[in-house]
């Protein structure tokens, strides 16, 4: 029959409460304590967490004791090492600390047992706080707040080290419950105190995160905690504009952060080229547990804090936000239909920042903006359209010729400037590039023109046109006076009467794009086959327009167009052969980091986990 029990102190480990009981009432053997307490002889003394609290509290219900919830949440480190993982995980912890389970599940699900980190050889203590104790209350007691792996410093006692005490921290299987006093609590030299006197400042940064994360529980969106890591990377200037963290970069940074030296001495080194290197997994979409001290290095180093989790949460590391991207052609009925799959990306030249190009494949319309976007809105926005498209000029025709709008009216219509309606009415299709041609590169326009003129002597400059629209508005623009000279005389005429012969320019085409495709299949970095790829390698830039007229070319072509998924994949598979290129194990988090495959579809997932399983066996 228990009779008695002391009070918790504030920040009090429930090991140090029962080792204090255990001095109280003059026990001489332990297992005393244990029959007391738990109602049986044997059991083992757990620093951080607890178990059969159930059985406890239901004996010290009588003298005003915490509730078995309060003791989990204000006298273990259940807090601590619970934030980081799931609530699943989270309620199978707390479930094996009420019951009499097995605890050494509860270690395992939590991911401590596989960690490097080590734990404290000897229980801590801050000398300011003991003396304060025994002034206070004629006794001191084990802190929660001083045992945490990330704890090196009083919070209380800013610049005052946590000291290692005599007692031993865990003591393998031996049941012993030793009280913290003035005895076991005096200061001997240890070579760490070096290291962490001279760290002291970011110790302190790590050791009040730590207590802050023991202290309540966050309701953190832990399945997509890599995202929100993402984007606090992306604010630093750790993502590439493809979304890729820049390992090489982070790495290098954190390690100068910290030091090789602290890195080490809290078995937390980091290798920026290793794919296996905890930084670089925990930036990753990972299912694995990272010790606290690890987020908190992560944290510590990006200025945040686990305050500031919550508020980076759901925010778009992707510098023009996730796909699929909505078609901006004023005139299109899809207008603002979500259509456009994938953005190409490149860093723009003048301003440093990532510059996305957006094309609909439905219409033919593309514009590009300068990113990143700061909200969602910013996708309805661009800074310039790069091709009108045949649905576009068709309307532009419209307008004009069959409802006889003046062009000041069609350019309102079409929200472009009165000039744009003139240009495109002047033939210009194609927007030709602001600056004029170099000298070398109208040279070699000319070449072009010139290897067309002999390839097809019979043709016309108005059938030479035709092959390539693109080449000829260029020199017509501007080389007028040598595309004149340099063009077959007197033929032109005839156009009325011949007709283009289709089915011989669909034989030439085909060859041409077949060449194409091979090339960007053959790109070092995946490129998804586009028909807008495909026009762009082979130099044709009316392909789309005039697809209708070479059955051969677009059954070739739609037969070799990637879906999303087929893209994806392909990505995968080749994320796998340049994992095995250098010589590591294929892993799943690696080939979604490498293959930037954070957006597929569950099927596309499954599919992909095969993929890299056969690849393993
Ligand atoms: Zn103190
Ligand atoms: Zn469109």
């Amino acid at each position: 029959m228990l009779s008695y029990f002391p009070y918790f102190y504030e920040d009090e480990l429930l090991y140090s409460a029962i080792a204090r009981y255990h001095v109280h009432v003059g026990n001489i053997k332990l297992t005393h304590t244990l029959q007391d307490l738990y109602g049986k002889k044997y059991g083992r003394a757990i620093p951080d967490l607890a178990s059969q609290l159930n059985q406890l509290s239901n004996r010290l219900k009588k003298f005003e004791a915490p509730s078995t919830d309060e003791m989990i949440d204000k006298h273990t480190m259940y807090f601590y090492y619970t934030n980081f993982v799931s609530n699943s995980i989270k309620n199978e912890v707390r479930h094996l600390m009420k019951s009499g389970g097995d605890l050494g599940k509860a270690y395992r699900i939590l991911g401590l047992l596989s960690n490097k980190i080590k734990e404290t050889s000897h229980f801590k203590f801050c000398p300011e706080c003991l003396t304060e104790d025994l002034d206070k209350y004629g006794e001191t007691y084990w802190r929660l707040s001083h045992q945490l792996p990330t704890s090196f410093v009083c919070l209380k006692h800013k610049h005052q080290v946590l000291l290692f005490s005599r007692v031993p921290y865990r003591k393998g299987s031996r049941t012993k419950y030793v009280a913290a006093s003035e005895g076991n609590c005096y200061f001997l030299q240890d070579k760490c105190y070096d290291i962490i006197y001279s760290n002291k400042e970011i110790l302190t940064l790590i050791t009040e995160e730590g207590v802050k994360l023991a202290k309540r529980q966050y309701s953190w969106d832990i399945a997509n905690l890599h995202k929100t890591y993402r984007f606090m990377l992306s604010k630093r200037g750790y993502l590439t504009a493809q979304g890729f963290v820049n390992q090489t970069k982070l790495g290098r940074n954190l390690i100068r952060y910290y030091g090789d030296e602290l890195l080490k001495y809290l078995n937390c080194e980091v290798k920026p080229g290793d794919a296996s290197c905890w930084l670089r997994l925990l930036t990753s979409k990972h299912r694995a547990i990272f010790h606290p001290l690890k987020h908190i290095l992560l944290l510590v180093f990006l200025q945040e804090s686990v305050d500031s989790i919550k508020e980076n949460e759901n925010k778009s590391f992707f510098a023009f936000g996730e796909g699929p991207y909505p078609c901006l052609n004023p005139v299109a009925e899809h207008y603002g239909q979500r259509l456009i799959e994938d953005v190409q990306i490149k860093r723009d030249e003048n301003t440093g920042n990532p510059r996305g190009l957006f094309v609909c494949e439905k219409c033919g319309f593309s514009y590009s903006r300068i990113g990143p976007d700061k909200d969602i809105n910013d996708q309805f926005r661009y800074n310039k359209v790069i091709e009108y498209g045949p649905v576009w000029k068709e309307k532009l025709n419209y307008f004009i010729n069959n409802e006889n709008l003046s062009k000041k009216e069609t350019a309102r219509r079409l929200n472009v400037s009165i000039e744009t309606v003139r240009r495109y009415l002047n033939g210009f299709e194609k927007q030709p590039k602001k600056e004029a041609p170099t000298i070398k590169k109208l040279d070699e326009l000319k070449k072009r023109w010139l290897n067309l003129v002999e390839q097809y002597p019979n043709y016309s400059q108005n059938q030479l046109r035709e092959l390539d629209k693109g080449l000829y508005t260029l020199l017509y623009y501007y080389a007028k006076e040598w595309l004149q000279q340099n063009s077959p005389k007197g033929k032109t005429y005839h156009n009325g009467n011949k007709r283009f012969n289709w089915e011989e320019r669909d034989k030439q085409v085909l060859p041409l794009i077949k060449k194409a495709i091979e090339k960007i299949l053959n790109e070092e970095k995946p490129v998804r086959v586009t028909l807008y790829r495909i026009a762009q390698e082979a130099g044709i830039s009316e392909l789309k327009s005039k697809l209708e007229k070479m059955p051969e070319t677009k059954q070739y072509i739609l037969s070799k167009l990637e879906s999303v998924e087929q893209f994806q994949l392909r990505r995968a598979k080749w994320a796998i052969e340049m994992i095995k290129k250098q010589g590591m194990h294929v892993s799943k988090s690696k080939v979604m980091e490498m293959a930037n495959l954070h957006k597929a579809s569950i099927e596309t997932m499954s599919k992909i986990d095969k993929l890299i399983e056969s690849y393993n066996c």
